[in-house]
């Protein structure tokens, strides 16, 4: 295609024409457009998804040209893969004494465009830049704004054509990749997809309408639409006219079919405005298809007055969720916001005020978290509880594994000493209650340092809200946290690994030791174990006897540990732990001229600051828009 070839089609961009869509919206539907139009003016676009139509097909179905005459903007078209790039089409409506006007943004690229003619051009060179001169394709979206009093409010989204097979150049999976480009667009909520089907093709194998059925199950907002009835194929007439009576695959918004400008049109300069009328004079002279001019079913204007309706639905339907979509959206720049502050005061003594008020909000922040006053920062007290029940229960499964520990074979064997049957050595009682507890030891080491992570983690966590975009601040509370976290561990370990060298004394009130074997001994005679009842062998009476002993001890200072772990982690580690945090941070502010370093922003947290209150109050101006217009 020679640049300049279409030159005298392109001009009426300029204005002559008026614009079909526009004249629809005029008259019904301008309150509705209007409001997504301000909406769109407000630059609220970057953070809610607007209303917008989407053409899906395949290469060379006629999506552009549709586009084309909907939007009066000349797009590059032709045979093969021309639409190589998401090409999202802004259209804005300007007053009638404004002059046209046209931008085109990609990647990092941003350019104006003086005159329609040269929009092709700048959409080709964008393409060759993105996906490269030839035939690959890219994800990236081109973005042409165009403002002009003759377009509508709306935005067009352009896409590439489903590939069937890959052409010289292409990667294997041209097609996989086009679809899941597709997709992504389709699935958009916001979106009106227009499935593009040349009347010459068999639509019931078309890809494009599956996949438009797939992302909008119940048809919502999914229209057919067929082009080319000139390339009809002689005698399937018929089954056009019943395609678009919704009579073959039956789609809820239903089909419309349009003639647009065909290559030979294109050569002969055929202008879109003369395209219309050659349009029109082609169905009212069709003898199978005139039926459906009369209906309301052909021809580009009719498309745009069914477009522009579902469009106003559409937008109605959706002002809802827009509704909702705005107010989360504020929330969250809100929450981004307060974690911002408002930054540090200039002058030095505000600073230091500043800088006291931060670290003590911290420290009480910290207290609060470490004694469960404040729960807003997640509950470290029930995370740290649970860990507390995991011990508990570690202990209990071990205790019943040491209470089925031995046979009687294994017992006279391993354990039975000098003594008389009838005896329990005291000496085994000792050693084998020993070992029992040395293989606490280790558990309880390990659950020691995992609350200890807990905790570290949780105090970071906090420090990161409390002094987001002061990085310095932040590594010093981080560094000082991991410090303390290390002694305090250590200090932690040695008094629980103390713990268990007592407990090698094999120790307890006599009173206490005696209640228990005694509830012990009511309990295993309840078990009925006919075992223990017959009494065959003596040895087993005496094992027995060991048996209650073990079950007894074991129960107390199981007891013993359960608590005294918890104890040490919620004495040594938190407790501790915070109040040294505390005075350590609360130091910080006695060291000279620190503010300084400490209240250093990071460099680009104005910026952000600005940036956050400008979009919220766009958001909130969207707002009252949307809900004074229900
Ligand atoms: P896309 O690849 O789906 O964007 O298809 P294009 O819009 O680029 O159109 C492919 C070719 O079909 C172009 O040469 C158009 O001129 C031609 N074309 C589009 N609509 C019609 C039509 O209604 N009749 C005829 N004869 N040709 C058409
Ligand atoms: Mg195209």
């Amino acid at each position: 295609m020679e640049p300049g070839e279409f030159e005298g089609a392109r001009h009426e961009t300029a204005g002559q024409r008026p614009n079909i869509l526009n004249e629809q919206y005029e008259e019904k539907v301008r309150p509705c457009i209007d409001l997504i139009d301000s909406l769109r003016s407000l630059g609220v676009e970057q953070d809610l998804a607007l209303p917008a139509i989407a053409v899906i097909g395949d290469q060379s179905s006629g999506k552009s040209s549709v586009l084309e005459a909907l939007s009066g903007v000349a797009l590059p078209r032709g045979s093969g893969i021309v639409t190589r790039c998401p090409l999202e089409l802004k259209m804005k409506k300007i007053q009638t004494e404004d002059e046209w006007y046209g931008k085109i943004k990609y990647k990092e690229v941003q350019r104006e465009i003086l005159q329609p003619s040269e929009v092709e051009k700048f959409i080709r060179e964008a393409q060759d830049q993105i996906a490269g001169v030839g035939v690959g394709i890219s994800q990236e979206l081109i973005s042409l704004e165009i403002s002009s009093p003759d377009v509508p409010d709306l935005t067009l989204i352009d896409l590439p054509g489903i590939a069937r097979v890959a052409v010289k150049g292409q990667p294997e999976n041209i097609g996989e990749q086009i679809k899941n480009l597709i997709k992504k667009f389709i699935t958009k909520q916001e979106t009106i997809n227009l499935v593009v089907v040349p009347c010459n093709v068999d639509i019931a194998t078309t890809e494009a309408l599956q996949m438009a059925q797939e992302v909008d199950l119940h048809g919502e907002r999914t229209l057919g639409i067929l082009t080319k009835p000139d390339l009809v194929d002689k005698g399937t007439e018929e089954t056009v006219v019943r395609i678009i009576h919704n009579e073959v695959i039956d789609l809820a918004k239903g089909y419309r079919i349009v003639k647009c400008r065909g290559q030979k049109d294109i050569t002969d300069r055929v202008s879109l405005t003369e395209a219309l009328d050659k349009e029109k004079a082609f169905f009212e002279g069709h003898s199978h298809f005139g039926v459906l001019l009369k209906e309301g079913y052909a021809s580009i204007p009719h498309l745009a007055e069914k477009l522009t309706l579902e469009l106003v639905q559409h937008i109605e339907k959706s002002l809802p969720q827009l509704e909702d979509q705005i107010e989360r959206k504020i929330a969250e720049n809100d929450a981004a916001l307060k974690k911002y502050g408002e930054g540090p005061p200039t002058d030095a003594a505000d600073r230091k005020a500043f800088l006291t008020n931060k670290l003590t909000k911290f420290t009480q922040d910290i207290m609060n978290l470490s004694t469960g006053e404040d729960l807003r920062n997640g509950n470290l007290l029930s995370t740290l509880r649970e860990e507390f029940r995991d011990w508990k229960k570690f202990l209990d499964c071990s205790g019943l594994k040491f209470n089925n520990r031995f046979e009687t074979e294994e017992y006279e064997t391993m354990y039975r000493g000098r003594e008389l049957p009838g005896f329990v050595n005291y000496k085994t009682f000792e050693m084998l209650m020993q070992e029992q507890i040395e293989q606490l030891e280790e558990p309880a080491v390990k659950k020691l340092k995992e609350a200890s992570d807990i905790v570290r983690r949780a105090f970071v966590e906090l420090s990161q809200q409390s002094f987001t975009g002061y990085p310095n601040l932040l590594k010093i509370a981080k560094t000082k946290i991991e410090a303390i976290k290390q002694s305090q561990a250590d200090t932690a370990e040695s008094i629980v690994r103390t713990q268990f060298k007592m407990e090698k004394i094999v120790y307890t009130q006599d009173r206490r030791y005696t209640d228990n074997i005694q509830c012990v001994k009511v309990e295993e005679e309840k078990k009925e174990n006919p075992h223990w009842q017959v009494y065959r062998r003596d040895t087993e009476a005496t094992l027995r006897d060991l048996q209650w002993h073990l079950k007894s001890y074991y129960r107390i200072t199981s007891q013993r540990l359960a608590d005294q772990i918890p104890l040490v982690i919620r004495y040594q580690i938190l407790q501790e732990g915070t109040l040294q945090l505390q005075r350590e941070m609360i130091q910080l502010l006695q060291e000279n001229d620190n503010e300084d370093h400490l209240l250093k922003e990071e460099f680009d947290i104005g910026t952000k600051r600005n940036n956050l209150v400008s979009r919220i109050s766009r958001l909130k101006e969207a707002q009252k828009r949307v809900t004074s217009f229900n």
